[in-house]
C-alpha cells in the first residue's frame, strides 16, 4: 500500500497556519499550575519555619523568632485562602486582576518575613554553626518558594524582592559585627535568584506553548482525518455512500447479522442521457441530488412497517443502490414502489419545463451463502427487465 502522498501534493502543500496562542491563555494556564502546587507547598514552608524555631533555642532571640514564625504561619494561611479564591476565579473564567495582585503582594510579604527571620540570630552569625544553619535554611526556603512559582515570574520576583528588602538592611546595620561577606552575599543572591527564576520561567513558558501547539495540531489533524475519511466514503455530489463504502458497510452488516434477510434495490434513472442532452449537465446534477435525497429519506427505518437497517449508495453515474437488512423481498418491493412514485412525482420550481424523471428498479434478496456480487447481479438483471418492459417500474429477481 502506498503510504506517502504523491510528490505533487507534497510540493504544493502549504504550511499549516494555526492561530497564535493568546498570551492571556498562557498566563491563565501557568497561574493555574502555580496555584495547584500552592497549597501543598504550604506544608513544606511551615515545617521549615518550625525547624528554624527549634534551631534558634539557646542561640538567639527566641521570643522574637516565635513571633515572626507566628506571623509567617498566619501569612501562609492567608496566602492559601487567596490561592483558593484565585483558583475559583480561574475555573469560572472570571476576572482575576485584584486577587492576583493581592496574591503577588502577599507573596512579597512572606518573602519579607522570611528575611526578617534572620534578625533574631543575625548578630550571632559569627559565633558557631547554629545561626549559620538558620541563615542557610532561610535562603533555601526562599529559593524553593521562588522556584515553585517560576511559571508566573512576577510571583517569584515579589518573594525574592521582599526577602532582599528585609535582609539587606540587616547586613548594613550589623556591618561592624558581620563584616562585608553577608552584605555581598545579600547583594549577589537576589539578582542571581531573579535571573535563575527568569530563565526557568522562559523554559516553562516555551514548554507550555509547545504543549498547546501540539494539542491544536492534534485537533487539526483529527479534523482533517475525519474530513478525508468522510470524503473517502461518500459521493461528493449526492452525499450518499460510494460504491466501496457501501460494499464494506454491507459486509459489516452481514457479519453482525449472518442469517438476516438482506434485500437489495438497484435503481437506474431512465433516459438520463437525454436529460443531460436536453437540459444541460447542471440540471442533470440537480436531478441526481434531488433523487438521492428522496432515496435517502424514503429508506429511513421510520418509513417502513418493519424495522430495517439501511445502507444507501450512489452505485454509478445515474444508478443508486439500497440495502435493507432484516427486510424480506415483498417489503423491499413495496419500499421500491413507494420510491418509484416519489421519484416520478418529484418537481422543483427551478427545473426547466418538460423535465420528467423516472427510474427503473430491480429488487433481489441477497442469500447469506452467496457473495454480495451475486445478489447485486440478480438485482441488476431484474432492473434490466424493468428497462425492457417499458421503464419506470419495479421488477423482482426470481427466488
Ligand atoms: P437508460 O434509461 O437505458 O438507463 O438510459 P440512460 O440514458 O439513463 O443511460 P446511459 O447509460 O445511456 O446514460 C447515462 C448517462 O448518465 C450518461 C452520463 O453522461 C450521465 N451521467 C453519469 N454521471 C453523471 C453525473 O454525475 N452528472 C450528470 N449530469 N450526468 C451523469
Ligand atoms: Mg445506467
Ligand atoms: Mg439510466
Amino acid at each position: 500500500m502506498k503510504m506517502t502522498a504523491p510528490a505533487e501534493y507534497r510540493t504544493n502543500a502549504t504550511p499549516l497556519n494555526l492561530p497564535e496562542i493568546a498570551p492571556s491563555q498562557i498566563h491563565s494556564i501557568m497561574l493555574g499550575r502555580v496555584l495547584s502546587i500552592g497549597n501543598s507547598s504550604q506544608i513544606a514552608m511551615l515545617i521549615a519555619a518550625a525547624l528554624i524555631g527549634f534551631g534558634v533555642i539557646g542561640i538567639g532571640n527566641e521570643k522574637l523568632m516565635w513571633i515572626l514564625i507566628a506571623v509567617q504561619a498566619v501569612l501562609q494561611r492567608v496566602v492559601a485562602a487567596v490561592n483558593r479564591m484565585l483558583q475559583r476565579k480561574l475555573d469560572a473564567h472570571q476576572p482575576d486582576r485584584f486577587p492576583f495582585a493581592l496574591f503577588v503582594f502577599l507573596k512579597g510579604l512572606t518573602g519579607a518575613v522570611w528575611g526578617l527571620m534572620m534578625l533574631p540570630v543575625v548578630a550571632h552569625l559569627g559565633s558557631g554553626p547554629g545561626p549559620l544553619l538558620i541563615c542557610v535554611t532561610l535562603i533555601v526556603t526562599i529559593t524553593i518558594s521562588a522556584m515553585l512559582t517560576t511559571a508566573v515570574w512576577s510571583i517569584s520576583v515579589a518573594a525574592i524582592t521582599g526577602f532582599f528588602l528585609t535582609l539587606f538592611p540587616q547586613t548594613v546595620y550589623f556591618y561592624d559585627v558581620l563584616g562585608p561577606v553577608p552584605l555581598v552575599v545579600a547583594l549577589v543572591l537576589s539578582p542571581t535568584l531573579i535571573w535563575i527564576t527568569r530563565e526557568q520561567s522562559k523554559q516553562v513558558r516555551s514548554a507550555l506553548v509547545n504543549e498547546l501547539q501540539n494539542e491544536r495540531l492534534a485537533l487539526h489533524l483529527e479534523d482533517a482525518l475525519q474530513q478525508s475519511d468522510y470524503l473517502a466514503k461518500h459521493d461528493s455530489l449526492t452525499g450518499l455512500l460510494n460504491r466501496r463504502a457501501f460494499q464494506s458497510k454491507l459486509q459489516t452488516l452481514r457479519h453482525e447479522q449472518p442469517e438476516a434477510a438482506i434485500s437489495l434495490i438497484l435503481i437506474d434513472l431512465d433516459h438520463f442521457k437525454k436529460i443531460n442532452d436536453n437540459f444541460g449537465h447542471e440540471t442533470g446534477d440537480a436531478v441526481l441530488v434531488s433523487t438521492a435525497d428522496i432515496i435517502d429519506s424514503v429508506t429511513r427505518p421510520d418509513d417502513l412497517s418493519a424495522r430495517c437497517d439501511e445502507a444507501t449508495a450512489r452505485w454509478g453515474g445515474e444508478e443508486f443502490i439500497i440495502a435493507l437488512v432484516g427486510c424480506p423481498l415483498e417489503a423491499a418491493a413495496s419500499v421500491s414502489e413507494r420510491l418509484r412514485v416519489r421519484i416520478a412525482g418529484q418537481a422543483d420550481p427551478q427545473w426547466p419545463e418538460g423535465l420528467s424523471v423516472t427510474g427503473s428498479f430491480g429488487v433481489s434478496l441477497w442469500d447469506h451463502q452467496e457473495d454480495l456480487a451475486v445478489g447485486i447481479a440478480q438485482a441488476d438483471k431484474a432492473m434490466y427487465r424493468a428497462k425492457i418492459s417499458g421503464r419506470n417500474q419495479v421488477e423482482l429477481a426470481p427466488r
